[in-house]
């Protein structure tokens, strides 16, 4: 849907809005889109830069400042300076415990189970707001370039976000004002912004190759038919370019014999060396010596130094390229294009080393740091329906389904199923006259739901009343590419109708799915004799049900001898109920129904005719 809109700086009509691509980083941030000629470009807002650090400063009106002009105040004001949010969303306390030691600013831990609030200076914000300050400099800074309002946009998350993660970044940039028309990986967007993939004939297996700041991942990509498919993942989101940073600042240290623990008390002090480390490190990538003084200390470094004081580091992404093809199935040999990703790709040994390891030489024409932001531009011109389309798959990683009779797990989209996609069941009620069905979504392995995590509930009301088994209720599941859910129930008779949106991953950590489908391995046979026990059950109470029903309505049309005799069988059934035995009850409601089925008939051809006299057929 393309939209017109009338660009206020200049009075003219723009034809279609432009929907912007935003990479939003743990360390940087930046906005690109599809200039004029039609080739996608970073936005540098009057010169102040294309990387906005993501960083946000609250001064003490509580006022948000972004960036660059945030960054200084790591040193002067850390416990009100928020870095690497992006760490923060969708997690909870008991997800990022292990390294809230690294955060200089306080994280809340009241409540370790629910999502991370953080204190700066007397106000709380969730991670989500925080990433929203920072979408909106972006969105402040391309409506300032373009002279144009930008409301639409299109956000990268690494591949190894989950939905809850996805879903907090989706709420961020609706927070910002923006319109998030998709949330894309990361290294898709990279392979677009190479070119890979935009021809739907091609079929090709690539690994990104992604060293930031702060966090390293590689991904296996398996693009064909315009579909792009995350064969595996890895990295560690501890280990990136601020680790060379500080072997840098360790190796000044003990090169100019400083005291550390008075080091450690000049926050300014250290703060400058580090910034001077990482200047250092820039600067070697493209020549072979640094020599700079700060005050008098030293900071002299050569390329071969550098090498070895970052050799384990880098090796330790190797190990993880290793791990991420394994899990793939696939070796070096397979892999036809090498992508690099992140602004600590540019240090020539990290690309060696990716060079070695794969076999081949590894795309970097295009910047590192600005590649993801390029390819989410041009996936944002997909959506506009300037391109033909591309689809984009993910798996969701456990199953989803309903609570039917008895507390089992009726499942609807299967674990490992590709994204999006859409499935559905017909239902019916078990009581007569039954006007309200309760819904429960749950996602799990186990058979039984109350063993699996319940997602939400609601009521399908308004079903006419009908006798048990007549109304048709169809629930229909609709897991978008973002991961979000939709449940539908639709009584078909009547068309009453009710749908709720739910993100069945917020909250839940990669542990915590790890965890379910081993506990769905381990109680495997359990939870099928327990199924079948509760199927037997439910059949019998629902035979019980129709034959108490039955001879209740029916009384003219039986003899006594009939009435009493199904009793009895009823009785019996209503006994074997209540064993452990599904043996038994099958047997009971088996018995029950051989000795009701040739009156049955009768009844109902008699109940038929009768109702016919009534009434002409047209
Ligand atoms: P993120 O994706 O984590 O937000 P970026 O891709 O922007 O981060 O990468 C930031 C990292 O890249 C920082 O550690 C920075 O020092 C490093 N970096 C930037 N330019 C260079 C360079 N020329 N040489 C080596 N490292 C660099
Ligand atoms: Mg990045």
């Amino acid at each position: 849907m393309a939209k017109i809109s009338i660009n206020l700086a200049t009075g003219s009509f723009q034809k279609e809005e432009i929907i912007v691509g935003i990479d939003l980083g743990t360390t940087n941030s930046l906005v690109a889109f599809i200039n004029p000629d039609k080739n996608p470009q970073v936005i540098n807002d009057s010169g102040k830069g294309v990387l906005v650090p993501s960083v946000v400063y609250f001064n003490n009106q509580n006022e948000a400042v972004v960036g660059n002009e945030a960054k200084e105040f790591l040193t002067t004001d850390p416990s009100n300076t928020i870095f690497s949010v992006k760490r923060l969303l969708g997690r909870s306390y008991k997800d990022v415990a292990d390294h809230a030691a690294t955060f200089s600013y306080k994280i809340i831990d009241d409540d370790t189970d629910a999502l991370v609030k953080i204190q700066a200076g007397n106000r709380f914000y969730t991670p989500i707001e925080l990433s929203a300050e920072i979408l909106k400099e972006l969105k402040a800074r391309a409506e300032h370039a373009l002279k144009t309002p930008v409301n639409r946009a299109v956000i990268t998350v690494p591949a190894y976000f989950n939905d809850s993660q996805r879903q907090a970044t989706r709420d961020a940039g609706k927070l910002a004002g923006l319109d998030v028309m998709r949330i894309v990986n990361e290294p898709t967007a990279a392979s677009l912004a190479y070119g890979i993939g935009l021809d739907p004939s091609q079929q090709k297996t690539i690994a990104v190759y992604d060293l930031g700041g702060g966090t390293f991942d590689v991904s296996i990509l398996q693009i064909q038919n315009g579909i792009f498919e995350v064969l595996a993942t890895n990295g560690n989101t501890y280990l990136g370019g601020d680790d060379f940073d500080r072997a840098i600042l360790e190796y000044w240290i003990a090169q100019n014999k400083l005291e550390v623990t008075a080091l450690a008390q000049n926050n300014v002090l250290m703060q400058t060396l580090r910034l001077q480390a990482e200047a250092a490190k820039k600067a070697l990538s493209s020549q072979n010596l640094y020599n700079e003084k700060v005050g008098e200390i030293w900071c002299t470094l050569d390329r071969q130094t550098f090498e070895q004081l970052i050799a384990a580091k880098v090796e330790e992404t190797i190990t993880a390229c290793k791990n991420a093809l394994k899990d793939a199935d696939l070796s070096a040999n397979d892999i036809d294009e090498v992508i690099l990703v992140g602004g600590s790709t540019r240090t020539p040994y990290v690309k060696q080393a990716v060079e070695h390891f794969f076999g081949k030489k590894p795309q970097d024409n295009i910047n590192p740091d600005e590649v993801v932001a390029l390819g989410a531009a041009i996936q944002a011109d997909v959506l506009a329906g300037n391109r033909s389309d591309i689809l984009l798959l993910d798996v969701t990683p456990l199953s989803l389904g309903i609570e039917t009779m008895g507390g089992l797990m009726d499942v609807i989209i299967a674990r490992n199923s590709k994204v999006p996609t859409k499935a559905g069941r017909q239902y019916t009620t078990s009581v007569d006259g039954q006007v309200n069905m309760k819904i429960s979504v749950y996602q799990g392995e186990r058979d039984l739901v109350k063993e699996n995590r319940k997602l939400a509930e609601f009521d399908l009301k308004g079903i006419p009343a009908m006798p048990a088994g007549l109304p048709k209720v169809d629930i229909n599941f609709l897991l978008n590419a973002d991961g979000i859910l939709t449940v539908q129930a639709i009584e078909l008779r009547s068309g009453v109708k009710q749908e709720i949106e739910i993100t069945p991953s917020y909250g839940l950590s990669d542990d915590t799915v790890e965890k379910m489908l081993l506990d769905s391995i381990e109680h495997a046979q359990s939870d099928v004799q327990q199924r079948m026990l509760i199927e037997a059950r439910s059949e019998g109470e629902q035979l019980q049900y129709t034959a108490e029903r039955f001879i209740e309505k029916h009384a003219e049309h039986l003899t006594e001898a009939e009435i009493a005799e199904t009793k009895t069988h009823i009785e019996a059934l209503k006994t074997a109920l209540g064993s452990q035995d599904k043996d038994t009850i099958l047997k009971k409601a088996d018995e029950l129904n051989e000795f009701t089925r040739p009156f049955a008939e009768r009844v109902m051809d008699a109940a038929i005719s009768t109702a016919m006299k009534g009434k002409k057929i047209e």
